[in-house]
């Protein structure tokens, strides 16, 4: 065998040996998935196909009418139309108005945390749909969706942007267009689980920018900001800041989750 002959065959061998390699490294993931049912995100019971058991879906909490038109905070009793919360006339945010599809609480937060650290996008598609049902007014009319960026070292360590996975979902039932690019985050900020409400304000504040290059795209333009939970709104209301410093028409916010504080009452 000469010399080209015998290299041929190496390179070969190679290529077939990678070939082989890359669909090992898939394997163990797919034993897995074919050894174990799915499991409940929330009670880890077995699951067919969706994320979360009947149970735990029986137990999540979906906003509906009556709230606060501007907050989108749930009322106990219908206070008539128009009648805004006494977070919205104490402290309106930059923001002109939020919906969200579920109330913050223990289903909800581990179908977030699921989606967010645990890369189960399969979540997606259901929580997409909510927020595009729980959102119906807002996106009617909206020129794009704006999902809140993740600073690029976190986005790295995550390998995707939550917020990126919902908009794209709600892209798809709503036809209006995600512009992940539009809204960049300048500053890595602490996270902000155990600040306080003035705290976490100060810690985004100018967090956010939109990209000198894609002002003109949201001048004059409405646009609704998505992510996964709202806790305090601060995060959001920077996000909303920046896009109405590069002249955006109108800014509303679309969550999956938001907190909802014991007894919000209307005025
Ligand atoms: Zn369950």
């Amino acid at each position: 065998m000469d010399g080209q002959a015998s290299r041929s065959i190496a390179s070969h061998l190679r290529g077939a040996f990678g070939a082989c390699r890359d669909a090992l490294a898939h394997l163990p993931r797919l034993a897995l998935d074919i050894a174990l049912p799915t499991q409940c995100v929330s009670c880890h019971e077995p699951v067919d196909g969706e994320g979360v058991c009947a149970a735990c879906w029986a137990r999540l909490s979906f906003i509906e009418r009556p709230y606060c038109p501007r907050l989108g905070i749930p009322f106990v009793y219908d206070p008539g139309p128009d009648m805004l919360s006494m977070e919205a006339i104490a402290s309106p945010p930059a923001y002109q108005r939020a919906r969200a599809a579920v109330r913050y609480d223990d289903v909800a937060r581990s179908l977030v945390h699921a989606l967010k650290y645990q890369d189960r996008t399969d979540l997606a598609p259901a929580m997409g749909r909510w927020m595009a049902r729980a959102g119906s007014e807002l996106l009617t009319g909206a020129d794009m969706l704006v999902p809140v960026p993740l600073h690029w070292r976190r986005a790295w360590r995550r390998r995707y942007n939550q917020s990126g996975a919902l908009a794209r979902v709600i892209e798809r039932q709503s036809g209006v267009k995600v512009r992940g690019d539009v809204l960049r985050r300048v500053r890595a900020t602490e996270q902000q689980i155990g600040l306080s409400r003035a705290q976490r304000a100060t810690n985004v504040q100018g967090a956010f920018q939109v990209s000198p290059d894609r002002q003109a795209e949201v001048q004059g333009r409405r646009v609704v900001l998505i992510d996964d939970v709202l806790t305090s709104g601060a995060t959001l209301d920077a996000c909303a800041r920046a896009l109405l410093r590069a002249k955006a028409a109108q800014v509303d916010v679309l969550v999956f989750a938001r907190v909802v504080e014991s007894g919000p009452r209307p005025i």
